[in-house]
This record gives structure tokens, sequence and C-alpha cells, in this order.
């Protein structure tokens, strides 16, 4: 986001509250099938919080094969094979790689980097310029063979009308159409629409028509590829979930009504809030947290984000601390937190067969951290150890 309504709200201040949390589901325990793949890795003596929202797993056993999940379990149900390397992280918890799935300049190699060294093993990038998508496949292949760089989504440049917010133009729904089909072309994961009016909705920026949103996501989903909706105001999210876009991008700034927080929760349209931007243009924080309290309370589905990059000001470039603490303060248990930033977040990044949770098959992003983050969310700052794509890529033990 790079026009949001400034305002010289009180910022609020945040004091990080720590809770037990109970879950609703007991423990998963996954053990290998039976299988050629040997492990080459081995976690034991943590305790496992594995993204899906169960009950941590003490004593847990990771394996790892290459550079994916090979068994999860606990000392009951696992055994390590004898030869393999094992990493005794007693007293530590594991948790699935973090996902921010609101940032921009992500077509970058140091800020990747800086990301995967705090933990956040995957990133969408929710609009680049229409060059660097060009460049796309190449910068994507002269990354992803080395873990040290976070795993890049990319939702491509976001469509508009002339004049409008957003980069990239179309005019009628049949160029609307084909914007979406060039665009997934040059090799974007999937797309990005807006509907905003510009400073505190003063500026009457012109918008899609309905016909051509629709347009946009038909095409979309006609590739099997999500689409995420940039709004800033209440007022646009009902013709975004009309049009039947997968994630809404961004909290209103404004109230939104019960009737349009109930649809997002009945058609699962997953919300990701990114606060940070709005703190650093001074808007209302306190209508924020209530719009994502309300959200939660009927059971809506959020994902980390702070849009790094979209606006003016400071973004915490690796784990978004404020936007943790932002959720906690809109009364999300640290456990719904924890989802928000892995399962839920690789949700929306249509990537939640491969990374997000710690279960066999998937990519094996884990995070080893000094504490317990269900105990004491400070302890997500106590981060110990880094493992990307089976690969250990930070280890300060
Ligand atoms: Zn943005």
């Amino acid at each position: 986001m790079s026009i949001v309504p400034v305002f010289r709200g009180v910022i609020a201040s945040f004091l990080l509250l720590s809770s037990i949390v109970g879950c609703q589901s007991s423990p998963t325990i996954s053990v290998p099938n039976a299988t050629d793949q040997k492990a080459t890795l081995a976690l034991v003596n943590g305790t496992l919080i594995d993204g899906t929202g169960v009950e941590p797993i003490p004593n847990a056993i990771i394996l790892i094969a290459g550079d994916r999940i090979l068994a999860v379990g606990s000392q009951k149900t696992l055994a390590v094979p004898a030869g393999v390397r094992t990493l005794d992280v007693s007293g530590a918890t594991l948790l699935p790689g973090f996902i921010n799935a609101h940032i921009h300049r992500g077509f970058d190699k140091a800020n990747l980097q800086a990301w995967a060294q705090a933990g956040v093993t995957t990133v969408r990038d929710e609009s680049a310029s229409s060059a660097q998508v060009a460049g796309l496949k190449t910068f994507r292949a002269g990354i992803e063979a080395d873990p040290h760089y976070a795993r890049l989504v990319s939702a491509g440049t976001m469509l508009t009308v002339p004049g409008g917010y957003g980069y990239l133009y179309v005019s009628s729904p049949e160029e609307a159409r084909q914007q979406v089909f060039d665009e997934l072309d040059a090799g974007a994961d999937m797309i990005k629409v807006s509907l905003e009016d510009g400073y505190a909705g003063t500026q009457g920026l012109p918008k899609l028509t309905p016909e051509e949103l629709q347009a946009i996501v038909e095409a979309a989903h006609s590739r099997g590829r999500l689409v995420s909706g940039h709004i800033t105001q209440a007022a646009y999210i009902q013709p975004m979930l009309e049009a039947g876009v997968d994630d809404i991008a961004h909290l209103p700034y404004d109230y939104i009504s019960p009737a349009t927080l109930q649809q997002m929760v009945d058609q699962g349209v997953y919300l990701t809030p990114t606060f940070t931007v709005f703190r650093n243009y001074g808007a209302p924080v306190s209508m924020l947290v209530q719009n994502l309290k309300r959200f939660v309370e009927l059971g809506g589905k959020v994902a980390l984000g702070n849009d790094y990059g979209g606006g003016p000001g400071d973004f915490e470039l690796g784990l978004p601390l404020y936007e943790i603490q932002s959720m906690r303060l809109a009364g999300m248990t640290p456990m719904q937190i924890i989802v928000a930033c892995t399962k839920n977040a690789a949700h929306v990044s249509q990537i939640e067969n491969e990374v997000g949770t710690l279960e066999p098959g998937k990519f094996a992003d884990i995070l080893v951290l000094g504490g317990n983050p269900l105990e004491d969310l400070q302890a997500l700052t106590d981060l110990r150890i880094v493992i990307h794509s089976g690969m250990i890529i930070r280890n300060d033990t």
C-alpha cells in the first residue's frame, strides 16, 4: 500500500501480554509411511507446535529427509534411526517457518536473506513493478536453490483502471482477462487487485467496475490461482466479496458492518491486517483493532502481513512483531496468532500443501525458539535455529 489516509490519531503503544492457551483439539501424531527415504537430520526433545492449531507435542521428534519433513511425532511413537545427525533441542519450542503474506520489495536478494535469517522463510510480494514481474522467472531461478533466501510468492503487479490505485491498467473486462493471463504467464503466482479512493476516501480515484473485477477473478480462478483484494475502506469489501476474491489485503480503517464481516466468514475469505502501514500513516489503530477483534470473534481467518515497504516509515524486516502484538491486542490467542503466521499465511499464498505446518511431506521450514510462545509471545524473539528447506541457515545455540 502506498496510499492510505493520513490521520493524526493516537498511536497506541502495545504491551505484550502473556497467557497460556487452551487448545481445542488433541495432538496429531504422524508416523512415517513405508518409504525408501532416509532421514538426514533429526530434532529431538523439543516442544512441537505444528501450525495447525492443535495442542503442542512435548518431547517431540522431527525427522527430515533432504528438504522435506519425513515424520513428526512424540518419543513414544517415533525413534531416530541410527546414524542420523541429531540436534537435541531440550527446553526449546519448534514452530513452522513464518510467512509474511503482505510485503513489497521481495525482488531483492538482501531482503530475502534478512527475512530468512529472522525466521520468515516465505514471503508473499503483494505488488511489484511490471519490469520485476517480467523478470520473475530469472530472478526466482537465482534464489530458489539457495535456502538462505526466503521463498518468494508473487502476486504480480496490482491491477486497476487508468488513473486508479495500482500499476497495471485495464479498461474493459476483456483487457482485464488478458492482463491476468499475461501476469500468470510471466510467472506471477496469483493476482492482486484494488478498490481504493485514495487519501481518507477524498480523492475519489477511478476504480474497476464490477464487471472488470469479476473478469479478473474468473480469469485467475480459471487457471487455479487466487486473487488478493486491496481495500482500506469498509465499503469496498462487499464488491470484493461479490467478485469472489480470496483474501482481503488490509483491514479497513473505518467500521465494517456486521453483515459484511459475516459474509467474509461465510465465504471463507481471509483477512491480512497490516497494522504496521496504518501505524506509519497515523491511522486510528483503535478502529483497526476493533474490526479485527469482531472478525475473529465470528470465526474469521487471519493471515500475517505487515505491508513491508508499502508506505512511509519503518517496517520490521524480519519478524513483524508489531503485527503480532496488534493481533494480541485484538484478542487473538497466542495459538491463533501462530496459526495466522504459519498455516493461514501459507493458505493465502496458495502454498498450504508445501509449507505452513510441520507435517510429513512438507518442506522442512522449522524455527527453534528458546522459550514457549504459548506462555509468553516474547519467546518469538528468542530465535535459536532456523531451518529452511531442510538446511540449517542459522544456529545460535
Ligand atoms: Zn501493500
